[in-house]
């Protein structure tokens, strides 16, 4: 059977060849880390001398966002872990820095080629082709999702118009004069253009004629219910092209048109170990390992990592082909380390209580906090809960223990509820913690 596939080689190749053809580019690497980078060198001290394979790289220590942090603070503006000459870097990002402070991100040609060509064939595995018209509106100011995506796009054979964020009205008609046919924006976007739509334009949604919407950027898009909604709505498949970290790889992960989870997409560009949050130990990547996500980069020359730990949690949900064809394993992203406790044994992540709760709009409003007392291990799981706008207060119990089974069936978990009146937690702008802990 034949797929229609940007990079058929790469994309269906058999485990056994991908592996030595990793070997081989991580030798070339680790010769270019151990002699170019002055971070690595004083890290991994006396392992530099030797010949590492990537199965003997387990016995190296981790980097994380941390060291590199404070490596661009001593050695301003790339850090320690610049490998090649500074008039080598023809492009520089910064993080988004949700978390803590932003990094710089240097890239050499060689650098964007190889990100371009991933972001490429992840937004080509979720559909895109060179007969679309894409508009791109993610921000262009400083991190990766503007123009390094918009060059993966290009990349398709796509046409690409650099839109950026804002201009709603002006978009909408660009998106008319143009027969655009693909939207790549983050997925709270088309509720404000539905907006504008109905009030300035006078038209449904379905009426932009958009057939692919491409969403990176934001979580959320693991609910059936809102991808469904959006779909119905819009007339337009909902792919989740996006899956990356910019110190890493722009996009190293995407939904193809068979399955709602995330295809790998990367290794001919990374080593990829899933490592048990508790024990650290390497696991096997097959169906059901839950780990988190540590990259190595097997061909990078201005920032290559080694061990890179994104604290993403990862839970491999195919680990054979894939009906599309690709080999690339599938994942779900399954929450962060940072986020993570433990109830009797089982780790459990706020977004997977989330999932839940935002899958029972008639009970909950969607937002909660789980209280944590103590370091733990907990035994259960105590949450505050926000019972939906028109629940009848002497519902609030049985809704509760409904909340509390699904949580258990899902998690395997208890969970203790306390139901708030409708608008009883704050509504704070940006990010807000839902673990409190005292
Ligand atoms: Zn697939």
């Amino acid at each position: 059977m034949s797929h229609d596939l940007l990079h058929p080689s790469i994309e269906t190749i058999a485990p056994r060849r991908l592996a030595s053809m990793q070997e081989e580019k991580w030798r070339r690497q680790w010769d270019y880390v151990r002699s170019r980078s002055p971070f690595y060198r004083q890290k991994f001290a006396a392992a530099v001398r030797s010949a590492l394979t990537l199965d003997d790289i387990r016995s190296l220590p981790l980097t994380d966002k941390e060291e590199l942090r404070q490596a661009q603070e001593d050695e301003p503006p790339f850090g320690s872990h610049l490998a090649c000459e500074s008039a080598d870097v023809v492009r520089i990002h910064h993080t988004s820095g949700t978390t803590g402070r932003a990094l710089l991100i240097a890239n050499s040609r060689d650098d964007l080629g190889v990100i371009a060509r991933l972001g490429a064939r992840a937004f080509y595995a979720a559909g895109l082709r060179p007969s679309d018209r894409v508009v791109h509106c993610l921000n262009y100011q400083l991190w990766t999702g503007g123009v390094t995506d918009h060059m993966s796009l290009e990349g398709t054979g796509a046409a690409v118009i650099p839109y950026g964020v804002g201009g709603t009205r002006r978009l909408i008609e660009t998106i008319r004069n143009l027969g655009v046919t693909a939207i790549s924006c983050t997925p709270s976007y088309p509720a404000t253009l539905e907006q504008v739509l109905r009030t300035d334009f006078d038209l449904e949604p379905r009426a932009l004629g958009l057939r692919l919407a491409l969403f990176g950027g934001e979580a959320g898009l693991d609910s059936r219910r809102f991808r469904q909604t959006m779909e119905d709505k819009w007339g337009f498949a909902v792919r989740n092209a996006n899956f990356g970290l910019s110190e890493v790889m722009s996009i190293i992960a995407s939904q193809c048109e068979a399955t709602t989870d995330l295809h790998c997409i990367a290794s001919d560009a990374l080593f990829i170990e899933l490592l048990d949050p508790q024990s650290g130990e390497r696991l096997a990547i097959e169906d059901g390992a839950c780990g988190e996500l540590v990259c190595t980069h097997l061909g990078k020359t201005c920032q290559p990592l080694v061990r890179y730990r994104t604290r993403d949690v990862l839970t491999v949900t195919g680990a054979g082909p894939c009906a599309c064809g690709r080999t690339g394993f599938r994942f779900r992203v399954t929450g962060r380390t940072d986020d993570m406790f433990n109830v009797r044994g089982i780790n459990v992540f706020p977004t997977a209580v989330q999932k839940i709760i935002v899958d029972y709009p008639s009970l909950a409003s969607g937002h909660f906090r789980i209280r944590l007392a103590g370091p733990g291990p907990y035994e259960r799981i105590e949450l505050r809960v926000e019972a939906s706008a028109d629940l009848p207060r002497e519902q609030w119990a049985d809704a509760a223990r409904q909340l509390e089974h699904a949580i258990g069936d899902a998690i395997g978990a208890s969970a203790r509820i306390d139901m708030l009146a409708y608008e009883a937690l704050p509504r704070t702008e940006g990010k807000t913690s839902i673990i409190e802990r005292g």
